[in-house]
């Protein structure tokens, strides 16, 4: 039976709906979907190296995720053969069963959907009809967010993407990435950077950058002292003392000359560059979905 056929069986049996091509994982089968007392269930398949079946459950945010955490794996019903709880969140967990060849029965699986569900009732809530985010705003119908179903109002909707245009400018910012050895010292200065020019303002300043350059260039110097140092001790023989690093200190700019270091300096600014023109320009963004038509 193939993935699609086989998960319109899954919704048959569970009373949930199958949804083609959408869902979190991918792929072109899609997911089936629906609540169930207010629990979020999405039913899936994920191929990496190996073929699983996943069940998310979602549920209101709780403060306490061990406590589902155990509530599950206390639970005699969801069967620890078939499969294991992969992951627990403050709003889901994620259930997989790995297989080859053969897909589990679809019985089992609703069997176990159920069981997961049923085990967590008493330590996380199931969703009220009101928008997970503001618990205030009436929101029936589940979006997906990013492909995961969610029940987000549309003011909501908003303040996610906002958010995530913030999250975009910090991630970015940490990802200078050019071939170098220096690379993490240089990330690390970066990060340094844009964390002062972010402060107070939530964008790039002027002070930050100018600030980024030269913190960059700092720990690319600094890299190169440390790794002069350590050159000259190995090639002498000599132990470590603040002495050598003070004249290989005092001399690294001929040494830098030299040894094409100001090359070095020229691509960490570049990179440097790079990383504040990244954190101007966010790549990533939320995108909402509604639901489109379940298959019959
Ligand atoms: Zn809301």
């Amino acid at each position: 039976m193939n993935e699609n056929d086989y998960l319109k069986q899954i919704a048959t049996l569970t009373g949930l709906q199958h949804y083609p091509l959408q869902g979190p994982w991918g792929r072109k089968s899609g997911t089936v979907i629906g609540t169930r007392d207010g629990y979020v269930t999405a039913i899936g398949f994920l191929r990496s190296r190996e073929a699983k079946i996943v069940i998310l459950v979602r549920f209101k945010k709780v403060e306490q995720p061990e406590l589902v955490k155990s509530a599950v794996s206390q639970s005699t019903a969801v069967s620890k053969k078939h499969g294991k709880l992969a992951e627990v969140g403050n709003d889901f967990l994620r259930w997989e069963w790995k297989y080859s060849f053969t897909k589990p029965k679809a019985e089992d699986v609703t069997r176990l959907a159920d069981a997961l569900r049923e085990s967590i009732k008493r330590v996380a809530q199931g969703f009220d009809g009101r928008c997970e985010h503001c618990t205030s705003a009436s929101t029936q119908a589940m979006t997906l967010m990013n492909g995961v179903p969610v029940f987000i109002c549309p003011g909501c909707q908003e303040k996610v993407h906002h958010e995530l245009d913030q999250a975009a400018i910090n991630y970015d910012a940490i990802v200078p990435n050019y071939p170098n050895g220096l690379a993490l010292g240089i990330g690390a200065a970066v990060l340094g950077g844009v964390a002062w020019g972010l402060k107070g303002t939530g964008k790039v300043t002027r002070f930050g950058q100018v600030i980024i350059p030269i913190f960059t260039v700092a720990s690319v110097l600094f890299g190169d002292a440390i790794f002069y140092t350590l050159a000259i001790m190995k090639h002498e023989g000599a132990p470590f003392s603040t002495r050598l690093l003070g004249a290989v200190l005092s001399h690294l700019w001929e040494i830098e000359r030299e040894g094409g270091g100001v090359l070095t300096i020229l691509f960490a600014l570049v990179g440097a560059g790079y990383a504040l023109y990244a954190a101007r320009k966010p790549k990533f963004k939320a995108a909402f979905q509604p639901l489109g038509m379940p298959s019959s």
